[in-house]
Parts: structure tokens; C-alpha cells; sequence
């Protein structure tokens, strides 16, 4: 689970916030100063920081710069004002997030819930589909053969990423039109074959005895099993 590094000299606050962000899963480390903080950060490397602005011993805009000038650990700022947070943000110094005082702590929680969850996705690497000589990537809708690029159009690309996803196994003419337009019309189905006419052109070097793209007789089609 994540580690919470929360920067802040009010104590009250800091059992209120810590005890509502442990019941959420996560473990909390604390600091009651800036320089502290900063300290704490150092040694433990947590996976987010709560940071107050103003704090003793140093406040929380030089905490926050000498914390980006090592890494992208997330911040949340907590500010006394909103003023203050249209200041802050003016001054774009790195906070991933800003909280007015007063708070509820569910609000902080919710809010470190999706910082954290922002963050693990940026992080995740792309989502690949491998089969046979392809490479499908599913999040930037781009698909490779043999490590050249090839272009598909949006239904073809659905079509394709659809049947790759489960090699081996047939599907009709309507689940495809479905899974590659978002919507199926009985009467439609044959404009598959047009879609799967101009795929294999594309991706096949013989469109007549197709490798990836096979034809199911009485079905629809499947992605050959390698
Ligand atoms: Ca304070």
C-alpha cells in the first residue's frame, strides 16, 4: 500500500487526516515542520505528500521546490485561503493538487485516491497486443508488422484488435460489427466483410490465402491461432 508523507504543524489536523487516510489503506508518516518534512521525504521516499504551506522551519513553496528538484513525488497542498491557492498555481511550482482549509478529510482521501491512481497510470506501459509478427497497441490505436507501421482505419483497427485479443476463437459477423462500431443492425452484418476485405489487403501478404485473418465458413472469422 502507499506511503503518505503528511508536512503540517496543526496536531489536531494531523490525527484527523491520519487516522481517515489509514482506515483508506494507506500508511502515514508524519512531520510537524518543513524542514522535517523535507527530512522524512529524503529518508523514506513516500509515494505522495500532503504539505501545508505554512509551516516553522521552513514553508511549504520551498519544501515543495527542493522536493522537485529531485523527483515527481505527487504533492497536495493544503492552503489557509483560496487566494493563496490561485497564487500557488500561478506560480506553478510543482503541486500536483491544491485543498482550502477548512477540509473534509474524506475529501483528502478522495483526492489522494486519484493522484495515486494518475500517477500509477502514467506510469503503466503501454497496453500491447503481440500476436504472430503484430504489434497492436491499444492505447494509441497504432498497429506494427515486423516493426513497420501500418494504417488502419478506426473500424478496421477495432475489427483487428478485437479478433487478435482471442486468437483461435470465431466470431460473427454481428459481435463484429458490434465490437468494431459500437452498434449492430441485423442486415448489416455483410458490411464486415467489406472491413475484413480491406484489412487483409493491408495486412496480409496474400489477401487470398490470409495468414492472421482466417474465414470461418457458416460463422465469421477468427484470428488464426500461431
Ligand atoms: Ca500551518
Amino acid at each position: 500500500m502507499a506511503l503518505i508523507l503528511i508536512v503540517e504543524d496543526e496536531v489536531e489536523l494531523v490525527k484527523v487526516l491520519r487516522s481517515y487516510l489509514e482506515q483508506a489503506g494507506f500508511t502515514v508518516i508524519t512531520a510537524y515542520r518543513g524542514d522535517a518534512g523535507l527530512a522524512a521525504w529524503e529518508s523514506r521516499r513516500p509515494d505522495l505528500v500532503i504539505l501545508d504551506l505554512n509551516l516553522p522551519g521552513m514553508d511549504g513553496l520551498e519544501v515543495a521546490r527542493q522536493i522537485r528538484r529531485k523527483s515527481n513525488t505527487p504533492i497536495i497542498m493544503l492552503t489557509a485561503r483560496v487566494e493563496e491557492a490561485d497564487q500557488l498555481i500561478g506560480l506553478e511550482l510543482g503541486a500536483d493538487d491544491y485543498i482550502t482549509k477548512p477540509f473534509s478529510p474524506r475529501v483528502v482521501v478522495a483526492r489522494a485516491r486519484a493522484l495515486l491512481r494518475r500517477v500509477e497510470a502514467a506510469t503503466e506501459p503501454p497496453h500491447l497486443l503481440r500476436v504472430a509478427d503484430l504489434e497492436i497497441d491499444l492505447d494509441g490505436h497504432t498497429v506494427h508488422r515486423n516493426g513497420e507501421p501500418v494504417e488502419l482505419t478506426p473500424t478496421e483497427f477495432n475489427l483487428l484488435a478485437t479478433l487478435a485479443a482471442q486468437p483461435g476463437s470465431a466470431f460473427t459477423r454481428l459481435q463484429l460489427l458490434e465490437a468494431s462500431q459500437g452498434t449492430a443492425y441485423e442486415g448489416y452484418e455483410r458490411t464486415i466483410d467489406a472491413h475484413i476485405k480491406n484489412l487483409r489487403a493491408k495486412l496480409e501478404s496474400d489477401p487470398r490465402n490470409p495468414q492472421y485473418i482466417e474465414t470461418v465458413f457458416g460463422v465469421g472469422y477468427r484470428f488464426a491461432r500461431s
